[in-house]
This record gives structure tokens, C-alpha cells and sequence, in this order.
């Protein structure tokens, strides 16, 4: 058996192609969508994650802008950033891309994003108003996941779902979004004892541990659907043996190239699971799409003009995104 592929990279493309439809009828309205970025410091891995986001936003016609405070910037500084980016009416959307420099207090610049501007999902607010099952701003990692599961038609009323990882920002939302799909929802996590058992009793498992390879595919169930969260890049060459044995393609291009991207569910669960995400091409895709599409959520619900956006309008001066 084979497991039937949840190509990320493909649902990317109906997403983006769904979108540009959207934005281009917000933009006929008046209601251009943009993202504000803001990247400070040299991290070359946040340069290139926040230069393709600009590139997305051009792709599909979403206004963009780049703020690049330097490495020295204080607390009080990314405040009042963040501050002028809430009160501009054009922008929709605030990305603060981590880590910001050391001596800036994270929590704090974070928590100071209007909600209704928190694309990221990550603002206490938005997860608030996700455990209360109220429309909101969803992180965009396990929006994604969610994303894949509908479109690929997987069942999620009653079956069995369990989610590996409790982080606030994978997770969590995560483990709350299948709950509201109605699954029977077990969250996992370092302390979990018999960690094999429970996950052979799942329908559905979403991996987000950070660890290559962690989940052996006889911990699966036949036909079970497997998300697959982790990006762990491997350069070990005896772990990429017991990862990649089954697959001398991948083997190849990890001895030319010295590494191997890898998830959390060992590359074998391809040949137990119903339907997975392959790692790369499947959930990493789908993050960075959701963040467009949160951009344009936030534009709609901030700047539309129906009845249910004057009702979210009315609640933003409580800081209350929907
Ligand atoms: P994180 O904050 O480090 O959380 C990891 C979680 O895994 C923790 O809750 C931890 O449990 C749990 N865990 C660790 N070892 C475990 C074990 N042996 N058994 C069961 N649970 C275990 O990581 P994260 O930010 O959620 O990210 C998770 C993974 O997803 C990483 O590989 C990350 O690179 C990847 N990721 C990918 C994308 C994407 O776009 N594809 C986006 C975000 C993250 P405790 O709480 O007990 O410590």
C-alpha cells in the first residue's frame, strides 16, 4: 500500500489562485490588502523567509511594505513601529519576524500588535477567541494543516485525531481546530507515556515535535492520515541511513548535498498511512500561504463594508479580531 500524497505545494496554488480572484475584487472595491513586514538584524534564514512573503504578496497583487529597524533597536522603538503600522488604515497586516535582537522584549512587541492586524495568529486574543470557537486569526502553521485536511476530503467528525507537540503556535491550535471539527482530540507531548499505543488508535495524527523520523510507521494505523509538521534537516549520515534506506533517490541527493530535509514521521510511514504530507512539499507550503490568506481575512473583516464586518469594526477598540 501507498499512501495517496496531500501535495502541499499544489493546494498552494488553488489557494493563491482563489486568492488573487479575491483581492482583485477588494481592490476593485477600494480595499487594497497589504502586509507590513518587519525584519531586523542579519538572521540570513528570517532575510530569505521574509523576502519570499514579499514576493508572495506581489505575486498576488497584495500591497506590501518592508520596515528593517537596525540590530541596535530598543523595545521602545519596535513599540512605536508597531504602533504607527496599527493606526495606518492600508495596512492589514503586521509580520514581526523572530527573533528579534536580543535586547528587544519579544512578548511585549508581539502582544503590542492590534489583533485585528495579528496575521500571524500568534496575539493571546486570537487564541482566546480560538479555544472560545469564535472567528479569528489563526496561526498560520496548523491553519494550513486544516487547510490540506479539507481539501483533501479526510474525514473529521468523530474520528480519532491525535496531535504530537503542545506548543503554543502548532499544536495548541491545532488540537483545538480538530476538537472543533468535531474529532476526539489527544494532544501529546515529552511527559506522554506509551506514546506507540496511542498513536496506533488514531484516525488522524499531526506530528510537531521537531524530531526526524521520530514516529515509526508501525506505530500507525493502516489507512490512518498522517500530517506531517517537522522540518528537521538531517546531515548525519547514519541517521539519514535509518531514515532514507527505503529511498534511494532521497539517499543520493543527501550524499551530494551533505543533508536531507526530513519531518517528524519516518519517511516508511509512506508505505502504512491512508494519506500524508510529504516532507518538504507539504505543510511548509501551506504556512506562508495561510499568511496571505490571513492578510486578506484581516483586510475583509477590518475594511468590508457587510453587516458582519461593522460588527467586527465595533469590536476592535477591545482589541478583538475575528
Ligand atoms: P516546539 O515549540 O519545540 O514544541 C515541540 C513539542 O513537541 C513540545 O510540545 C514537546 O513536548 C513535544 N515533544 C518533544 N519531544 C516529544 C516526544 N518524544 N514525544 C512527544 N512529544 C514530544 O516546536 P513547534 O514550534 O511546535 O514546531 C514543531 C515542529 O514543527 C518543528 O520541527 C518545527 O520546525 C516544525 N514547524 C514547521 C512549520 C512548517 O511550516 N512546516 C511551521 C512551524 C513549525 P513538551 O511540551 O513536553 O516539551
Amino acid at each position: 500500500m501507498t499512501a495517496r500524497i496531500l501535495d502541499g505545494v499544489k493546494i498552494r496554488d488553488q489557494v493563491f489562485a482563489e486568492l488573487k480572484t479575491e483581492i482583485a475584487a477588494l481592490t476593485a472595491e477600494g480595499i487594497r490588502p497589504g502586509l507590513a513586514a518587519v525584519l531586523s538584524g542579519e538572521n540570513p534564514a528570517s532575510q530569505l523567509y521574509v523576502k519570499s512573503k514579499i514576493a508572495a504578496c506581489e505575486h498576488l497583487g497584495l500591497a506590501s511594505w518592508l520596515h528593517t529597524p537596525p540590530a541596535t533597536v530598543s523595545t521602545a522603538e519596535m513599540l512605536k513601529l508597531v504602533d504607527d503600522l496599527n493606526l495606518d488604515e492600508n495596512v492589514d497586516g503586521i509580520l514581526v519576524q523572530l527573533p528579534l535582537p536580543a535586547q528587544v522584549d519579544t512578548k511585549k512587541v508581539l502582544e503590542a500588535v492590534d489583533p485585528a492586524k495579528d496575521v500571524d495568529g500568534f496575539h493571546p486574543v486570537n487564541l482566546g477567541r480560538l479555544v472560545t470557537g469564535r472567528p479569528g486569526l489563526v496561526a498560520c502553521t496548523p491553519a494550513g494543516c486544516m487547510e490540506i485536511l479539507r481539501r483533501a476530503e479526510i474525514p473529521l467528525e468523530g474520528v480519532s485525531a491525535v496531535v504530537l507537540g503542545r506548543s503554543d503556535i502548532v499544536g495548541k491550535p491545532m488540537a483545538l481546530l480538530l476538537m472543533h471539527a468535531n474529532s476526539t482530540v489527544t494532544i501529546c507531548h515529552s511527559k506522554t507515556r506509551n506514546l506507540p499505543d496511542v498513536l496506533r488508535r488514531a484516525d488522524i495524527i499531526v506530528a510537531a515535535m521537531g524530531k526526524a523520523g521520530y514516529v515509526e510507521a508501525d506505530w500507525i494505523h493502516a489507512g490512518a492520515t498522517v500530517i506531517d509538521v517537522g522540518t528537521n534537516k538531517v546531515t548525519d549520515a547514519k541517521e539519514a541511513q535509518r531514515l532514507l534506506q527505503h529511498f534511494p533517490e532521497r539517499m543520493e541527493k543527501f550524499r551530494a548535498k551533505g543533508s536531507a530535509l526530513v519531518g517528524d514521521v519516518h519517511p516508511d510511514a509512506v508505505h502504512v498511512a491512508g494519506a500524508l504530507t510529504p516532507v518538504p512539499g507539504g505543510v511548509g507550503p501551506m504556512t506562508s500561504t495561510m499568511l496571505m490568506s490571513n492578510t486578506v481575512k484581516a483586510a475583509r473583516l477590518r475594511r468590508g463594508t457587510s453587516s458582519a464586518h461593522a460588527d467586527f469594526r465595533a469590536t476592535r477598540s477591545s482589541a478583538i479580531a475575528q
